[in-house]
């Protein structure tokens, strides 16, 4: 994820204070001269260097929990970048406006944090790792959950430090710290037997001294009186540029040589430190150690589930010795069907069952034919399975097959949490934003599998979204859609059948002519859907009256809950000429791209709704 600063000029990235202060002083120190640079104790902080009347001022920056970035009691404004073009104007608290950027000199680049130089590389590492993952499967799953697999990474980063002792005795990193050269700062870092608290030992002047770590209420990590960090890794980062009460500042890392040994973690790129202050707190210090407080259990923050969590993230086939018996056609003893009702629609309905592969049995759910259609209706559902069959996708529900018995049935693979608009209905407490941004960012990701394969899908809409789970979800309902041929972009349908009207484009309904850009109609439809919680479009139009309202140029107007960069992407999705509106390619950017800037943050936020695991499991 790029630093949302990232292009401004008078950003620095990772700088201590220090060096703001020395680039300012070279800038000439005239009233209203500032600078941005990343606050090293909060993810996603920043910190505003300001000069007035020939002093410094520096003004933490908070990413709140809806994503909203604020001076403590200042406003809050969407990014770093209209944060201070607002301050600019009005200096609401802050001694003067900001005036003039002070720039960087040029071929400066923003110094990347610790974390930012391994985040990718470790992401993809912890991915591939921890799911057993490759190709395309991999690239999905770093996408749609790259914000939370940092946020997990970046809390346990620091059991792939140098520093870092898994298991360590007070006594054993006594004697480790006085081996070798007893360098000043010398330091390690290692968990006590209390949970959730750690020491932090380091030698200075040939003397061991250890402090304790530990955790606040909010999950927040400080030395005692001292600033308090999200993360470990941030807390010695911190402290090596700042002593901030310990005797002297962390220098030089005492490593674990066996953990880095055995795990190839990429090095960590050496941090210009240009602070020299060694000015001692000695009143907090207490060269015996450290008085134990008692103990507080972490706080218990369950991991959420991940799409790589559940067992139809990959296709059942991805296994190569299942792969040998993938047929169109499958075989009616392997299929156990429950009296277990799904769903229902026009063709039937759908029931829940088990299919029993090579090596494992796993739940799917059967569309089953009535028994009284037609041929035609037989024809149509074959062509759903043929659809179905070509495409393998995380966020598509998979076709296991089709089964010809007591009737015709078309075996898919199982997303049991019910269609999104149902599961949205009356849960805007429960279900924030930034989850409804997550689950359209997925539709938006299969939605552009289908478009590079040049497939239409033509009934995108929220019942046709199925969950699996509260953070998963998979477009379904093939029985609209058409493969197009190699050079053409639309399909035209012979004639109006039973048509979502709500849901299309005008050119589907003036001119019968279907394309992806018809379905990303349909995708601002589905978004409008979600971001309302479920809501039905178009309240009580009916089809012909909506035609006449888009006609006109009105567009439905934007949900209470909706951000405004959504509600804008969807009016962009109704984009009157197709020509005009983006594609599954851009959508999905965009989605992406929103919902990661929101996602860093609100997941470790206590408030996201706890019980909505249940209701959709
Ligand atoms: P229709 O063509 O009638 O719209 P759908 O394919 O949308 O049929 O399925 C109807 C309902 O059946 C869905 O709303 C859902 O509740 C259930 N259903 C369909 N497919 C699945 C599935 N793969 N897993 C779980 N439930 C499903
Ligand atoms: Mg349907």
């Amino acid at each position: 994820m790029p630093d949302p600063a990232a292009h401004l000029p008078f950003f620095y990235g990772s700088i201590s204070r220090a060096e703001a202060e020395d680039h300012l002083k070279l800038a000439g120190m005239a009233d209203g001269l500032f600078l941005l640079r990343q606050c090293l104790r909060s993810l996603g902080g920043y910190v505003l260097s300001l000069v007035h009347d020939l002093r410094f001022h520096h003004f933490p920056i908070e990413r709140q929990l809806n994503g909203t970035y604020a001076i403590a009691g200042g406003k809050a404004h969407c990014g770093p970048a209209e944060l201070c073009e607002f301050y600019s104007r009005d200096p609401d608290g802050l001694p003067c406006n900001l005036r003039k950027p002070c720039n960087r000199p040029s071929g400066l680049e923003p110094q990347p944090g610790v974390f930012d130089c391994l985040r990718d590389a470790m992401v993809r590492d912890y991915v591939r790792q921890t799911w057993k993952l490759e190709g395309e499967a991999l690239e999905q799953a770093i996408i749609s959950q790259a914000p939370q697999v940092e946020k997990l990474i970046a809390t346990t980063a620091h059991e792939r430090m140098p520093w870092y002792h898994s298991s360590l005795t007070r006594e054993e990193a006594e004697r480790k710290l006085y081996s070798g050269s007893q360098t000043d700062g010398k330091f390690l870092l290692r968990p006590r037997k209390e949970q959730g608290t750690y020491a932090l030992s380091l030698i200075y002047g040939k003397t061991v001294y250890h402090y304790l770590v530990s955790q606040d209420k909010a999950g927040k990590y400080c030395i005692p009186e001292g600033t308090k960090f999200d993360t470990l890794w941030q807390l010695v980062e911190y402290l090596k540029l700042k002593a901030d009460g310990l005797i002297y500042c962390l220098k030089e890392a005492c490593p674990n040589t066996s953990a880095s040994a055995e795990v190839a973690a990429p090095t960590l790129p050496a941090h210009p430190s240009t602070f020299t202050n060694t000015q001692r707190r000695t009143d907090t210090l207490n060269p015996d150690g450290y008085t134990p407080e008692p103990a507080r259990p972490a706080p218990s923050e369950k991991p959420r589930p991940m799409p790589m969590d559940t067992s139809v993230y990959e296709s059942p086939y991805s296994d190569p010795e299942e792969l040998k018996d993938k047929k169109l056609f499958l075989k009616r003893e392997n299929l156990l069907m429950a009296d277990i009702e799904l769903g229902c629609g026009n063709f039937g309905s759908v029931r829940q069952g088990v299919y029993r592969m090579r090596k494992k049995q796993i739940d799917v759910a059967i569309k089953v034919l009535k028994h009284s259609t037609e041929k035609a209706d037989k024809d149509e559902m074959m062509r759903e399975a043929q659809i179905m069959h070509q495409l393998d996708n995380p966020y598509i529900v998979r076709l296991i097959g089709v089964c010809q018995a007591e009737a015709l049935m078309l075996v898919m693979e199982m997303a049991g949490g019910g269609p999104l608009h149902k599961f949205l209905v009356g849960k805007k407490e429960e279900i924030p934003v930034s989850n409804v941004a997550e689950l359209l960012h997925q539709v938006s990701m299969g939605m552009r599998y289908l478009e590079e394969k040049n497939f239409v899908h033509r009934d995108l809409a929220a019942r046709n979204v199925l969950l699996v789970n509260r953070h998963y979800a998979k477009i379904s309902d093939f029985g609209l859609s058409k493969a197009l041929g190699a050079d053409d972009s639309y399909y035209t349908a012979r004639s109006a059948g039973k048509w979502p009207l709500k849901w299309y484009a005008p050119e589907c309904i003036n001119f019968r002519k279907f394309s992806s850009r018809s379905d990303v109609w349909s995708y601002g439809v589905t978004m409008w859907e979600a971001f309302s919680y479920g809501q039905k479009p178009y309240k009580k139009m009916k089809g012909p009256e909506v035609m006449a309202f888009i006609e006109q140029g009105k567009r439905m107007e934007c949900p209470p809950e909706c951000p405004p960069e959504m509600y804008a992407l969807m009016n962009d999705c109704w984009i009157y000429k197709w020509e005009d509106r983006p594609d599954f390619l851009a959508v999905e950017q965009r989605m992406r791209t929103y919902y990661y800037s929101l996602a860093s943050k609100v997941e470790g936020s206590p408030e996201c709704g706890k019980g909505a695991e249940a209701a959709c499991a």
